[in-house]
């Protein structure tokens, strides 16, 4: 055998995936298959057009997951960063997993403390006692380090 040949194993179609194709034919690779099995292969329910169904429940997933409902987004009142409310949890302040990594090692002046935690102010609910929480900091605060 030479070096520069390669032996390739052809593709065999099997009855799942190409209807029209018997399952002993073989599919070569682009520019070697025969003109007529490529011209199979485009006619079979491969190459076809989604049904207008698939479109229509394509159409209504995208509508949904991009409404205004499904992108809102709020502060985290821990890390500040705005987040998509789904990865958000509103979360009482007196339920908040050790919150004494909530409390300033090095008080200043400028810092605005909710009963002795820093909190960004616009993560606070209307009530002042929940904030919400994003996935990431209350995993952080749960394992406490
Ligand atoms: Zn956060």
């Amino acid at each position: 055998m030479n070096d520069s040949e390669v032996t390739v194993p052809p593709i065999v179609a099997s009855n799942n995936t190409a209807k029209q194709l018997a399952s002993s034919e073989t599919i070569g690779f682009p520019g070697v298959a025969s003109q007529v099995t490529a011209e199979r292969l485009v006619a079979s329910e491969f190459m076809a057009s989604p049904s207008q169904s698939v479109l229509n429940d394509m159409i209504s997933r995208f509508i949904d997951a991009s409404s205004n409902e499904a992108l809102k987004t709020t502060a985290c009142g821990s890390c500040a960063r705005e987040t998509s409310l789904a990865e958000c949890e509103e979360i009482a302040l007196k339920d908040i997993p050790n919150k004494h990594h909530l409390i300033p090692h090095s008080p200043h002046a400028a810092h605005e403390l909710v009963n002795g935690l820093l909190i960004y102010p616009a993560a606070l609910g209307a009530s002042k006692e929940t904030m919400h929480l994003c996935d990431g900091c209350r995993n952080h605060l749960k394992k406490d380090v």
